[in-house]
């Protein structure tokens, strides 16, 4: 929820929607109040964005963080800072419910905030945590509150629901031939990831994708996180040999590169730049299906990781979402049912497309 109702206190009514971010998000609160020109958020859903410990005992709310305790009187209204109580209010009371001030909580925590007036937003950020400039922030920023403003009609939210990317890492094995007959029959295209290793022996599952029309990028020759991450020249090595076979068995390109266990924190910069010599593009992901921790009987909660993260991500103003998951016997089981619930939602779902590169990775690279 965006659409805030603030009444601001002493002068006329106003309906602004009020909104706050963190680092190059946009947090999706159930509730933002502006209260005496501060803007306020619910207590509780703050604490799990900026993961801050908080307890009620007796009347009294504690918020405990790096040595600083935080604490709200219930009785008194009053809030103290390490036992001194302060003379203004950041934390208020609203219908049963702890709010506190953005500002106040932010700084307290070490963090930084930006005001962008126009956007009657504020961010959230840290200066050691990678982040956008404040430029490209309120680029960011006017491009999902216009959207949000233009998409009231239902049927036009509809069409601007973001696309999902599904990539299966980790085959080609018995499983990638399950997933891509799953694909097939939902009309659906995927992205895999295929480990140089399992490639030789399984020519003819991979010969099945390409004609299925998915994209096919290298998820490094042995898998091995010792290998793979060596040095810069054992990693671009995995890679060049990776995509090499790639094109050895398909005839294509593939310049896409998903390393494994994700880009944080093992790919250094030296690797990072050996990427761009030779001009790969690197894909992490938005949504942890977390699948390799299940069994198949636990297929279900695959899927509602997979729902609860798409979610997530949409309202965060997400547009492209990439969702990982693997050539795994528990996935085969849970697709099925993911698609169907994407298909109802009425999101589009692609394989990736070389020609329309996203970027996508956690090292925040553009140029990746
Ligand atoms: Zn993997």
């Amino acid at each position: 929820m965006f659409f805030i109702v603030c009444t601001t206190i002493g002068h006329a009514s106003t309906t602004v929607s009020h909104h706050v971010g963190l680092s190059d998000q946009l947090l999706d609160f159930s509730d933002i109040k502006v209260i005496s020109e501060d803007t306020k958020v619910p207590l509780e859903e703050i604490a799990a964005f900026l993961d801050i410990p908080f307890d009620l005992k007796k009347g009294i709310t504690y918020i405990r963080k790096n040595g600083i305790e935080i604490n709200y009187n219930e009785n008194s209204k009053i809030t103290s800072k390490n036992g001194v109580p302060l003379d203004w209010f950041p934390i208020v009371k609203v219908n049963g419910k702890l709010f506190i001030s953005v500002n106040y909580i932010a700084i307290e925590m070490g963090y930084k905030v930006h005001d962008f007036p126009k956007q009657h937003t504020q961010r959230i950020y840290r200066d050691d945590y990678g982040h956008m400039s404040h430029d490209d922030y309120e680029i960011y920023l006017n491009q999902i509150l216009n959207r949000q403003t233009s998409t009231l009609p239902a049927k036009a939210e509809e069409k601007a629901k973001p696309t999902i990317y599904l990539t299966f890492d980790d085959g080609p094995n018995k499983f990638t031939t399950v997933n891509n007959a799953t694909l097939k029959k939902y009309n659906v295209q995927g992205t895999f990831f295929f480990v140089g290793n399992y490639m030789k022996k399984n020519a003819s599952i991979i010969d099945s994708v390409v004609k299925d029309g998915h994209y096919i990028g290298t998820h490094s020759m042995t898998h091995d996180k010792e290998k793979v991450y060596k040095s810069a020249k054992s990693f671009i090595n995995e890679m060049n040999e990776g995509a090499k076979l790639i094109k050895q068995m398909t005839g294509k390109e593939a310049k896409l590169v998903r390393v494994p266990y994700g880009s944080k924190p093992d790919l250094s910069a030296a690797m990072q730049s050996e990427l761009l010599k030779n001009s790969y593009k690197l894909w992490d992901w938005d949504v942890d299906s977390k699948d390799w921790k299940y069994t198949d009987k636990e297929a279900d909660q695959i899927v509602k990781n997979v729902k609860v993260g798409i979610e997530k991500s949409y309202k965060s103003g997400d547009r492209d979402i990439i969702v990982l998951l693997h050539d795994r016997s528990q996935t085969t089981k849970a697709l099925p049912q993911i698609i169907e619930w994407l298909q109802k939602e009425g999101y589009a779902i692609k394989a990736y497309e070389p020609e329309h590169h996203i970027v996508k990775n956690f090292l925040r690279d553009t140029s990746l």
